[in-house]
């Protein structure tokens, strides 16, 4: 599906948008539209209070009561997905037409990288088989600690030593 055009895949979401809002009898509202245009237009993962303050810095009028409903309303037509890496907020990204991944978290910075790996597939196909499960999909998360926040750890652990070798010479003279 990498092959697809961001301009195909907008208009497929926006089409699958609108006719989940029919269904449910909900309005069309151009918010709700923008909110959609704007999570597929960028590729990271973000909490629902990040998202609102981004649309209302670009001069949208949304109201917070509003992403969190569309959110909600993307959610259940599965144009996006929810997360909960650790103990951080709900953050959420777009999913249709995008790659299967899984994560691997920072727990100093909080960082989230993507990564892919046919080998969980198989996993998935394989238990699904073995334990005679229809798998309709899954969730991993690694955590850990980031290159960049390794080196700050060993920095930090650099300086307390060298300090203490002050205050030792300070007490013992
Ligand atoms: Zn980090
Ligand atoms: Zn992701």
């Amino acid at each position: 599906m990498d092959t697809k055009t961001t301009d195909v895949v907008l208009n497929e979401v926006k089409n699958i948008f609108a006719a989940h809002l029919e269904k449910q009898s909900s309005r069309k509202t151009p918010e709700r539209f923008a909110i959609l245009e704007e999570i597929y237009s960028r590729a990271d993962h973000f909490d629902a209070e990040s998202l609102y303050i981004h649309m209302k810095n670009q001069n949208y009028a949304v109201s917070r009561a509003t992403v969190y409903n569309t959110l909600d309303l993307l959610l259940s037509c599965d144009l996006v997905v929810k997360h909960h890496f650790g103990k951080n907020l709900s953050q959420y990204e777009k999913s249709y037409g995008y790659k299967q991944h899984d994560h691997i978290i920072c727990a100093d910075c909080k960082k989230v990288v993507e990564f892919c790996d046919p080998r969980i597939q198989q996993i998935q196909s394989m238990m699904g088989e073995l334990l005679n499960f229809k798998i309709t999909h899954h969730s991993l998360n690694l955590y850990g600690i980031c290159g960049n926040c390794q080196k700050k750890r060993e920095l930090e652990q650099e300086s307390d030593g060298a300090e203490r070798k002050v205050k030792k010479k300070k007490t013992s003279s």
